[in-house]
């Protein structure tokens, strides 16, 4: 195994040799298979791949939501696999940020009180200078009081975006965040996520299975059957197509 020495602090989040078997004998899964990747701090990195070829078990097990079967994971400087469970929450909610396909925020608080529930969790106070930049970046400010359900579904994914950013994390991981939105609400919230690393400096790993979203990142890293099998730097959207056509998709129409 080789062991790399990151002086410069130049990596927020990797994984090396990374295995993940779900189940076991007849139904066992083998989802990772011996994954490397190095995302480094200040970039928007994609993860693409077939439907089944462990983007989201990637995600989780970088992110501290799954454990690894074998292998390191680390965000920052942080060793993420042997954290125990109370490490393991800390790491979660000190240092990175969600987003997901479905939202995820609570009906009865308000737009800004789901923004800051995770810093509320951690007894921090919010950096009020900071709120206000996220809140006009992500275009919110007249809708701090309404609720998940008088909000769109492009503005609510915008409302999980400013959570994820508010308490400044390591890393966002967002696992399809467009998935559930049409592609001018997509387009805005790619373009809001692209500009909070080119403009905050913020890391981000999204998964997604789509060519034009994946074009939003400055790098893409390709899955297949468990395995990293390509990767592109300033992606378009033409050359991620070109490039998913190269690679086996056995079962692309099923996700
Ligand atoms: P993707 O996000 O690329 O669609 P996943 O990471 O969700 O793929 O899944 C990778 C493989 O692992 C798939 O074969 C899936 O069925 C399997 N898998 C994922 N999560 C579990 C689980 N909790 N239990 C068993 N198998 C799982
Ligand atoms: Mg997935």
């Amino acid at each position: 195994m080789t062991v790399t020495v990151d002086r410069d602090n130049r990596v927020a989040a990797s994984a090396r040799d990374v295995w993940k078997v779900f189940g076991s004998g007849e139904a066992q899964v083998v989802a990772l298979r011996g994954v490397s990747a190095e995302f480094e701090r200040g970039r928007f990195t994609a993860i693409m791949g077939p439907s089944g070829s462990g983007k989201s078990t990637l995600m989780h097990c970088l992110a501290g939501l799954d454990v690894v079967t074998r292998g390191t994971i680390k965000i920052g400087d942080t060793q993420v696999n042997g954290l125990g469970d109370a490490g393991l929450t800390k790491l979660r909610r000190d240092k990175v940020g969600f987003i997901f396909q479905q939202f995820n925020l609570l009906p009865t608080l308000s737009a800004e009180e789901n923004i800051l529930l995770p810093l509320a969790i951690a007894g921090r106070k919010p950096d009020r200078e900071w709120f206000d930049t996220v809140i006009d970046t992500v275009g919110l400010r007249e809708r701090l009081g309404h609720r998940p359900s008088q909000l769109s579904g492009g503005q609510q994914q915008r409302v999980a975006c400013a959570r994820a950013l508010v308490s400044r994390p390591d890393v966002v991981f967002a696992d399809e965040p467009t998935g559930n939105l049409d592609s001018r609400s997509g387009a805005e919230v790619l373009n809001f996520l692209r500009r909070s690393v080119s403009e905050f400096g913020q890391t981000i790993v999204m998964v997604t299975h789509d060519p034009v979203a994946a074009s939003y990142a400055g790098r893409v890293v390709f899955l297949a059957d468990g395995e990293i099998v390509s990767e592109l730097v300033e992606p378009t959207p033409e050359t991620v197509l070109d490039t998913m056509k190269k690679l086996d998709a056995p079962d692309e129409a099923a996700h």
